[in-house]
């Protein structure tokens, strides 16, 4: 698998400020783990591997083992947003994140670089498990935590499912980001106050 000028294309975002929450955005505007090139360039973008790290292994099996986590983790995030009674399938996501945070991250270690700082590489190629367990872990935390879980918003964009913890000062981000739904707004309110004035 090679990752070069095309993973651009992409346009993954890492801007909900926690990995588990990186995740969730994976689903919109639409689906991006359908192949294992966009989900290699999504491991190393998140900053789960170093960059460089081989990823030639990542076959299709991941890319369900990927979806399946964001599934379980956005049913518990969105429940902690919107507090209903829980239902049965919110216990079975619970376990099931659980038990996928039990697998340790890859180990990382610190190697001489070719001008002789330390740089970090994995110790062997990251497994799917491993990869899967940090971003469990990430969520365990996120959820345990209640200064974070007080932060978390959902955008307030029209359609707009990304969740976020919101650690700006007061607590006044909006937008899972203003250059995307933030603009768009203020283009749809400049709209409206143009149709006004023709009125
Ligand atoms: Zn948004």
């Amino acid at each position: 698998m090679a990752l070069g000028t095309a993973t651009v294309a992409y346009e993954l975002r890492f801007d909900a400020g926690r990995i588990c929450l990186d995740l969730l955005a994976t689903t919109h505007p639409e689906e991006r783990f359908d192949s294992v090139e966009v989900l290699g360039a999504w491991i190393v973008g998140a900053g789960l591997v170093p960059s460089g790290t081989p990823l030639t292994h990542v076959d299709p099996s991941w890319l369900v083992g990927f979806r399946e986590l964001r599934g379980h983790i956005g049913q518990l995030v969105r429940s902690g947003l919107a507090p209903t009674a829980l239902r049965p399938s919110y216990d079975i996501a619970l376990a099931r994140v659980n038990e996928l945070a039990r697998v340790a991250p890859p180990a990382p270690r610190a190697v001489r670089g070719e001008d002789g700082a330390l740089v970090r590489e994995l110790v062997g190629p990251p497994g799917c498990e491993e990869l899967l367990g940090a971003i469990a872990r990430d969520a365990v935390e996120l959820l345990t935590d209640p200064v974070a879980r007080a932060g978390l918003r959902q955008c307030e964009g029209d359609n707009c499912p990304i969740v976020y913890v919101d650690s700006s000062r007061g607590r006044r981000r909006r937008w899972c980001s203003s250059e995307v739904c933030g603009n768009r707004e203020r283009v749809a309110r400049h709209r409206r106050r143009a149709a006004l004035a023709r009125v």
